[in-house]
């Protein structure tokens, strides 16, 4: 065995080959800032260390992509065969699935369900749905001066790709930024987050036998601080894509005008889901348990605050109740029946529960959970249980801060102008909710809302196809669908006179 391999064997009893170094110009090799231990958060046990990326590495890598990105043999490749060469990667991955899939779950905590059908199927049809793009990505041809002349766009590539990648989807997020990168012919350096270095190793063994030059994708695991801020200050990336908190988005955002890097970023939310009193109620309330539980609230997008009509509040609150007792169970991740698993990290869980503290001295009422989870992990492990507050009010924290836990507010409002308001009072603007049976107020209030999505009569809903991102302090640009697209090309505008002479 190599030491850039490491033989696993998961909970699940799969037996996994794992390479452990950074990947640079399609080839694995040792890393020089030190080691990444993966933690399973389950049993707080040591999965495997990794190789991190120093400054120097991260130098090496971006060498890699720019040699990569001026080799015409990528960039100039046409469109059908780029994408060809994704679809291959899309099959390779489907073909590994289950193993990714345990990789996810081991080390992020998220149940094995949910990593197979979920996180894995939209990976794989991520990737494909932007090879689709590939061929079809061109510009307009613009009449100016009729007769004379006229302009025309072409799409071009950005260049060399800084991707910066969050812990709670570790593959996915991934593969929304890869796809649409290399559908319009730039070249990567991708760091996961350091909480969650495993599924994409894995997955990157496939990249040169998909077909990919070297140098295309370079993936390098590395703490933020070091390997992070180097790609960022970086003088030879021309773009930085970023999914995180705020504070990190922010600090990234200041580092990446150092030469005036084009961003993307997708940063925290604080969404609220709004039950109005004309509402399928039953469907309110189980809508309402999904929208903050799933993933253990570790999701941008969660509907952490649960605005309620007044009229509506008691009713409401004892079937969200009931929701969450019929269907958040708790539990080990592998095993069938878990809807809810541990929170990625240590930090997290002391995260959350602080929040549970501060929501308690704030003076709000605990409604259900608020303690970590002591059926599951024989005392060891990040479990919480699923936690609502009411008897909340706007300027408590826990009403404006993004926790990123099985964490959940309800709060009531007396009219539609009241519920707009308190919905727009965060500086976040990611997801929204609205739960009415009268569409013309389902279309006033998702018009007025500041949001970059709002889910009518749903929550958490995302397609490849649809575009995602948010407004005020929850990002700056889309992701997914055409939109997407539009975050990896540069549109250049060629004059031509073919008529007008002086
Ligand atoms: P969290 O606080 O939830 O761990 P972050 O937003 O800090 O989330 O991390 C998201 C990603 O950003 C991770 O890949 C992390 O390594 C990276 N990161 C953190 N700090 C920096 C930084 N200063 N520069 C660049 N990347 C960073």
């Amino acid at each position: 065995m190599s030491d850039l391999k490491v033989d696993l064997t998961a909970p699940n009893g799969r037996k996994i080959t794992l390479p452990i170094g950074i990947y640079i110009n399609n080839e694995f090799v040792k890393g020089n800032g030190g080691e990444i231990e993966s933690i399973n958060p389950t049993d707080e046990s040591v999965i495997a260390k990794v190789s991190a990326a120093s400054a120097d590495d991260v130098d090496a890598a971006v060498k890699a992509a720019r040699q990569a990105f001026n080799d015409p043999s990528w960039r100039d490749l046409p469109g059908p065969d780029r994408g060809a060469i994704m679809f291959k990667w899309a099959d390779l991955l489907e073909a590994n699935r289950e193993t990714l899939a345990t990789l996810e779950t081991w080390d992020n905590g998220k149940p094995y369900s949910v990593s197979y059908n979920e996180d894995l199927a939209e990976v794989i049809s991520c990737l494909r749905y932007y090879a689709g793009w590939a061929d079809k990505i061109h510009g307009q041809t613009i009449p100016t001066t009729p007769g004379m002349k006229f302009a025309y766009t072409l799409k071009q590539p950005i260049g060399v790709c800084g991707q910066i990648i969050p812990w709670n989807y570790p593959l996915a997020m991934a593969a929304w930024k890869l796809g649409p990168a290399l559908a319009c012919g730039n070249t990567v350096v991708l760091k996961p987050a350091e909480q969650t270095p495993l599924s994409i190793l894995f997955a990157a063994q496939f990249i040169s036998e998909a077909g990919f030059p070297p140098g295309v994708i370079n993936i390098i695991n590395g703490y933020g601080k070091e390997a992070g801020h180097a790609l960022v200050s970086h003088l030879d990336v021309d773009k930085i894509a970023f999914t995180g908190s705020t504070a990190t988005g922010k600090a990234i955002m200041k580092t990446a005008s150092v030469n005036m890097k084009n961003i993307t970023l997708e940063t925290g939310g604080k969404s609220p889901l709004i039950v109005f009193e004309d509402c399928d109620l039953d469907q309110a309330a189980k809508w309402s348990q999904i929208g903050i539980m799933s993933n253990q609230g570790q999701i941008c997008t969660a509907t952490s605050r649960v605005l309620v009509q007044e009229s509506i509040l008691d009713k409401f609150v004892e079937k969200f109740q009931e929701a969450i007792k019929t269907t958040s169970k708790v539990g080990d991740p592998f095993a069938d029946d878990t809807f809810q698993g541990p929170q990625v990290t240590r930090a997290q869980y002391e995260r959350v529960l602080s929040y549970i503290e501060a929501g308690k001295s704030e003076g709000g009422k605990l409604l259900t959970g608020g303690e970590p989870h002591k059926n599951v992990g024989e005392g060891k492990g990040f479990f919480i249980e699923p936690t609502v507050f009411t008897d909340v009010t706007e300027e408590m924290k826990v009403y404006q801060e993004e926790i990123f836990g099985p964490f959940c507010v309800v709060v009531s409002f007396k009219t539609e102008e009241d519920a707009i308001r308190m919905a727009n009072n965060t500086t976040y603007g990611l997801g929204s909710a609205i739960f009415t049976q009268n569409l013309e107020r389902a279309h006033r209030v998702a018009e007025k809302i500041e949001a970059g999505m709002v889910w009518i009569n749903s929550s958490q809903d995302s397609d490849i196809r649809v575009p995602f991102g948010g407004v005020k302090q929850s990002g700056i640009g889309r992701e997914l669908g055409e939109a997407g697209l539009a975050a990896y090309s540069q549109t250049k505008a060629v004059h031509v006179n073919l008529g007008l002479k002086l």
